[in-house]
């Protein structure tokens, strides 16, 4: 299976990290040995000094697609999670400015926080879905899909048209604004609607 992730893809997050807003989805790519297995904690990387937490919601595939239209893209999904895509913002700041790909900033052993799933039918629309990760206890990122630039349908579409969608797969949807820095110790506990998607702890 693959982690597709999804960049620059709030307004606000685009603004707090001083992006320019894209014309199209901003791609990249997660390999399976960055999932952190359940029910462990975090280590925090000893080739950064500056990971940031990054909440955003899942999308699980559930069946095999390519060149998938808009229109259907809902037949290619039933249940919306919650994650995070740590990132080591120092050393994408580094790839950045060298025009270097990110993926040893996004896509290292632990990167990809992967909480519970729900069905989609638990929610009214999966185009308004509220959520928002805690950390310690306080609210630190807080949004709803209805604030995404491209929504789940207008992603699958984009994200079909190069790669060939699989059952399992998993699309991070991107990240609103709070991103910050995680220190040893800290609890990130993360909630889509008012159910707890995971928790988290960082060592
Ligand atoms: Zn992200």
């Amino acid at each position: 299976m693959k982690l597709i992730c999804i960049g620059r893809n709030y307004t606000d997050h685009i603004a707090e990290l001083e992006n320019e807003r894209p014309s199209d989805p901003v791609i990249f790519m997660k390999p399976d040995t960055a999932i952190l297995l359940k029910k462990q904690p975090f280590f925090i990387p000893d080739f950064s000094d500056d990971i940031h937490h990054e909440v955003e919601v899942l999308v699980k595939i559930k069946k095999i697609g390519k060149h998938i239209q808009q229109k259907f893209a809902h037949k290619y999904y039933d249940e919306i999670g919650l994650g995070i895509d740590f990132t080591a913002r120092d050393l994408q700041k580094q790839l950045k400015d060298k025009g270097l790909p990110w993926e040893k900033a996004k896509g290292f052993d632990g990167a990809a926080v992967i909480g519970n799933f729900f069905s989609k039918k638990a929610f009214p629309s999966v185009d308004d879905i509220e959520f928002r990760l805690e950390k310690n206890g306080s609210v630190v990122q807080q949004a709803s899909t209805k604030l995404m630039l491209w929504k789940i349908d207008a992603l699958i579409e984009y994200v079909s048209k190069y790669f060939t969608l699989k059952i399992g797969d998993i699309i991070f949807t991107g990240t609103p604004a709070g991103v910050g820095k995680v220190f040893p110790n800290d609890t990130l506990t993360g909630y889509l609607a008012e159910e707890q998607a995971f928790s988290i702890k960082v060592k």
